[in-house]
C-alpha cells in the first residue's frame, strides 16, 4: 500500500529571527517568527508525513501554547513525528518540496539542505527534492513579509513496523 501526504506551512519574516529551511541556516536579515525556531519547510514536511499516515498534524503534536517547544529545533520535532509515523509501519519513498521566498536564492543552499533533511529522515539524500520560488514581488511572501513551504511525500507499508532506519 502507498500514501501521498500534503504539508503547506506559511510564517511571518522579522528582524532577529534565524532565517531557517529543513534545518539549515540561511543568511538574511529577517527570519521565520514562531514559537518554535520557525522552520517553515521542516513545519510544512511534517504535516506532510503525519497526513499520509492520518495520524495527526504539528499543531496537535507539539502545540504551540506549551512551554516545551517554544524556540524547540523544528529538526527534531520533524524527527519525532517521522519516528511515530514509522512505528506505524511506514516507509518514505520520496519528498519534495517548494519553499516560496523572495530572497535568498535557495539553489545555493539546496544540496545542504537535501542532506540535513535526508539525515533527519534517516532515507537516501535521492529521495529528498526541495525547489525555491519566488513570488515576482506580489502578496505577502513577494514583499518579504512571510516565507511559504509546500511539502508532498509518499509513503510505502513495510512489512517490519518499529524497525530503524
Ligand atoms: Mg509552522
Amino acid at each position: 500500500m502507498i500514501r501521498i501526504g500534503l504539508g503547506r506551512d506559511l510564517h511571518r519574516m522579522a528582524q532577529g529571527r534565524r532565517f531557517l529551511l529543513g534545518g539549515v541556516e540561511l543568511p538574511s536579515d529577517k527570519g521565520e517568527l514562531g514559537h518554535s525556531d520557525g522552520d517553515v519547510l521542516a513545519h510544512a514536511i511534517t504535516d506532510a508525513l503525519l497526513g499520509a499516515a492520518a495520524l495527526a498534524d504539528i499543531g496537535e503534536l507539539f502545540p504551540p501554547s506549551a512551554p516545551e517547544w517554544k524556540d524547540a529545533d523544528s529538526l527534531e520535532l520533524l524527527k519525532g513525528a517521522w519516528q511515530k509515523v514509522r512505528e506505524e509501519g511506514w516507509r518514505l519513498v520520496n519528498l519534495d518540496c517548494v519553499v516560496s521566498a523572495e530572497k535568498p536564492k535557495l539553489l545555493p543552499y539546496r544540496e545542504a539542505i537535501r542532506a540535513s533533511l535526508s539525515s533527519a529522515l534517516g532515507v537516501e539524500t535521492g529521495a529528498v527534492f526541495v525547489k525555491g520560488k519566488t513570488s515576482e514581488g506580489l502578496g505577502p511572501v513577494g514583499s518579504g513579509e512571510a516565507v511559504e513551504a509546500l511539502a508532498v511525500c509518499l509513503l510505502e507499508r513495510t512489512d517490519t513496523p518499529k524497525d530503524s532506519a
